[in-house]
């Protein structure tokens, strides 16, 4: 498409570089006033320009060269800075090539072009690069001019501020924005071994950026068609946005560790109360509305002092950190093993399949799962306590059950650990559930 005819002189030249005959049509029809000289390689083109510029001044003087990069040969730099001088400094020079070369090319054009531009051309863009309209012509009519727009920005800043949310899904969120930035039909986006996509996945990309950490690259971003076509400053905008997903995917996984630090218990490894009384309160909150139930254990080592005093601090730390493991290996993926303090644990068990049965208050899952522990701690013998005998270290717990023995998470655990306390109180090594009578034996 024309979009203007050009102003040249009908004496004009211009001379195109090019060792395919894909461009020299183009701009047969787009500049008729012009002379169109070709060459097939810099060699010649730079002949070219010696004898033009020199004695034959009949034939005018070359306004502008054309040259059609279309490999990334190391040899084009050097050809280009003596194109360049051949060319002197009043003649244009200007760089055409793929979007696949537009790296090469970007960092070739110093060396002696005015300019560059990517195939297929922008009739507006290529007439300023020639230098037959002024660039501030060029701004006026263009009908995209590769700044942010204030959707742009309103969604990046958005962005910013999800990335210390738990659920930031930055990927998605960052392919719908570079989508809007660059006015594409799709984008996606990989990085740290993830996929997302906006607008569909782009199979055949326009433009492409890598993703850097530091030297190596962890992505790429991939951009589909658009109605106009692409031009410098938007391959130059893409590279911005390369740098923001780096900084942005850094940032939120620096986020994601601290969160974990927060939440995590150095000693065992599992998760702290913290975590315990928050992952409750969200539970909670599903199981009104799917109607699942929640059981809440709280456990303690008992007399977990004497074997501090005993062993040493380091012998009972390993006690914790095993027994940790030891219980979290009889749960299920989905129940949550957590220190809650000192000796004592909280394990919550939820039962997401299940919608929870009328009248049933027995937290079975739970009972099975602790007599499975309490088998496998009677024969357990704790390695840092030597001569003493396996099977001696016991512990006691109380269960409680939503939504029959508590409405809220604070309640479910206070009831919980009123029902431990009756196990201690009933003489230790067993398990209690709420509401239950405390003259039984041991219930696991
Ligand atoms: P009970 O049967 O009534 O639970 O008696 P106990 O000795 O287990 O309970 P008590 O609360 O008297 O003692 C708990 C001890 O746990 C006191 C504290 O020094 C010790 N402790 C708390 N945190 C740690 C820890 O991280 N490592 C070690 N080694 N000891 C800890
Ligand atoms: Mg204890």
């Amino acid at each position: 498409m024309i979009s203007s005819t050009p102003n040249i002189l009908e004496r004009d030249r211009l001379l195109l570089i090019s060792s395919t005959d894909e461009l020299a049509g183009i701009l047969k029809e787009r500049y008729q006033n012009c002379t169109l000289v070709k060459t097939s390689s810099l060699l010649e083109g730079i002949d070219e320009l010696a004898h033009g510029n020199s004695s034959d001044s009949d034939r005018g003087s070359i306004r502008a060269v054309v040259v059609h990069v279309t490999d990334d040969d190391p040899q084009l730099q050097p050809a280009l800075r003596g194109l360049r001088e051949a060319a002197g400094e009043q003649t244009k020079v200007i760089l055409c090539c793929a979007v696949e070369l537009e790296p090469h090319v970007r960092s070739i054009a110093p060396s002696g072009a005015d300019d560059y531009l990517l195939l297929p051309f922008d009739d507006a863009e290529f007439d300023a690069a020639l230098g037959f309209v002024s660039r501030s012509e060029l701004t006026k009519n263009a009908c995209q001019p590769a700044t942010a727009s204030m959707e742009e920005l309103a969604a990046l800043s958005d962005l910013l501020a999800q990335i210390g949310q738990d659920d930031f899904s930055s990927l998605a969120k960052m392919a719908d924005l570079v989508r809007l930035a660059m006015q594409s039909e799709s984008v996606t986006i990989v990085a740290d071994g993830s996929t997302a996509s906006s607008g569909g996945t782009v199979a055949d990309p326009v433009l492409v950026e890598q993703i850097k950490r530091g030297t190596k690259t962890i992505g790429q971003i991939s951009v589909g068609p658009r109605r106009l076509p692409y031009r410098p400053a938007d391959i130059e905008k893409l590279s911005h946005y390369g740098r923001l997903a780096s900084h942005l995917l850094d940032a939120a996984a620096t986020h994601r560790s601290w969160r974990k630090e927060a939440l995590t218990d150095e000693l065992s490894g599992l998760y702290n109360r913290r975590y315990a009384m928050r992952l409750l309160n969200d539970l909670l909150t599903r199981a009104r509305r799917e109607r699942f139930r929640v059981t809440v254990l709280l456990f303690d080592i008992d007399n977990f002092k004497s074997y501090n005093d005993a062993y040493g601090h380091a012998a009972g730390d390993e006690i914790i950190r095993c027994i940790g493991k030891m219980f979290q290996s009889h749960c299920r993926d989905h129940d949550i093993v957590t220190r809650y303090g000192g000796d004592e644990f909280c394990v919550i068990f939820w039962d997401a399949d299940q919608p929870r049965v009328a009248g049933s208050t027995h937290p079975l899952d739970a009972m099975s799962v602790l007599e499975r522990f309490k088998k496998d701690l009677l024969g357990w013998q704790c390695e840092s306590l030597v001569n003493h005998a396996a099977g001696s270290i016991t512990i006691s717990g109380g269960l409680a059950s939503f939504p029959w023995d508590a409405s809220t998470s604070e309640e479910l655990v206070a009831q919980a650990d009123e029902a431990l306390l009756r196990a201690k109180s009933a003489g230790k090594n067993r398990v209690l559930v709420f509401g239950e009578h405390t003259d039984a034996p041991s219930k696991s």
